[in-house]
Formats: C-alpha cells, structure tokens, sequence
C-alpha cells in the first residue's frame, strides 16, 4: 500500500462564509508522487504539473489536486461527501499503485476543447436563456464539462449535433 495514512482538515471558504460547501484538505502520512502520472492515466487528469508534481481532476463539479504530501479537494456539498470523496480518492490511489505496470504514465492534462471553437457553434446573441450572461461565459462552461449543446435552447438541432459531436473527442471527467 502506497498511502498509509493521512490527516484531513475540513473547512469553509474564508472568502465567502455564507457559501455552504466545504473544502478538504488531506495531509499524507506518505510521499506519493510516484504514482502521480499513473493516477493522470487513470483519473483522465484535467492538468499535469511538473514542478512540483501535481494533477488536478475535475469530478462532480468539485476540482481535485494531488500533490505529493497533500490533497485538496473544493466545492463538497457537506462533511459526509467530503469522506466519502477521500476515501474513494485514497482507495483510487492505492489501486493505480498496485496496478501500475498495466498502466501508462502521462505526464500531460487532456485535451481540452477551445473556447473559440464552441463560441463559433453558438448563435452569439447574448439572449441568456441558457442563464448565462453572454454566449462567451456559455462557451467557457461548455469547455469545462458544465454544459453542453443541449443546454442551448437556441441552437438549431443540426448545429447541436455538429457541436455535441465536436466535444465528443474531448473526455469530461464528471
Ligand atoms: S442560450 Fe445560446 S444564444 Fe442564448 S446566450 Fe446562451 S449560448 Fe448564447
């Protein structure tokens, strides 16, 4: 077992205390950066860092980063979900480690889709039916996984289907 053990910490935004989600912070009894670029395969992390080593995954909205002594984990809807993402994270860990040489290492985030290109599907006439200010933002979401061409009530079904199939090629890790 790669991962012993860790220390968390859960808390609220300093930011903006009125927000009702929590943050996670694991401190880790043991250095993992070793299994990093697997857990990057694995995961389908969203970005690599090289110095220091680090992945970031994007899963259910909230954004996940793992380093070698630390994890922090934001957007958890209560405590409750907060260790059970842990644990499963923790459980992910060991699993990718144990199971490493049938695993490729990658030191790269995945493709990501380009704003512009999606912003070129969209009808571009700020008429914020989808809730969003601007077909931009809408765009931006879209990019992040948040949204798709469905969310558009003002895309011609065909155009839908041109820009579904566009992030067809593109993995969203939700
Ligand atoms: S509903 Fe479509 S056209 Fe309207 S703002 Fe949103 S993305 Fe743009």
């Amino acid at each position: 077992m790669l991962l012993t053990n860790y220390k968390k910490e859960i808390f609220r935004a300093e930011c903006n205390p009125e927000f009702q989600s929590v943050h996670l912070k694991a401190y880790l009894s043991d250095n993992i950066e070793k299994v990093l670029p697997y857990l990057n395969t694995a995961l389908g992390g969203f970005a690599y860092y090289r110095d220091p080593q680090a992945v970031t995954f994007k899963n259910n909205g909230r954004l996940i980063t793992v380093q070698g002594n630390e994890i922090a984990i934001n957007a958890l809807k209560d405590i409750d979900e907060a260790n059970k993402v842990i644990r499963w994270l923790v459980d992910e860990i060991n699993n990718t480690w144990e199971n490493k040489d049938s695993i490729e290492p990658s030191y790269t985030g995945s493709p990501k889709p380009n704003i512009i290109d999606i912003l070129k599907y969209l009808p571009k006439t700020n008429c914020k039916k989808c809730k969003t200010p601007t077909c931009m933002v809408f765009a931006t979401r879209v990019a992040e996984g948040a949204f798709s061409g469905d969310n558009c009530p003002e895309l011609e079904p065909e155009i839908k289907t041109q820009l579904n199939e566009y992030l067809s090629h593109f993995s969203f890790e939700e």
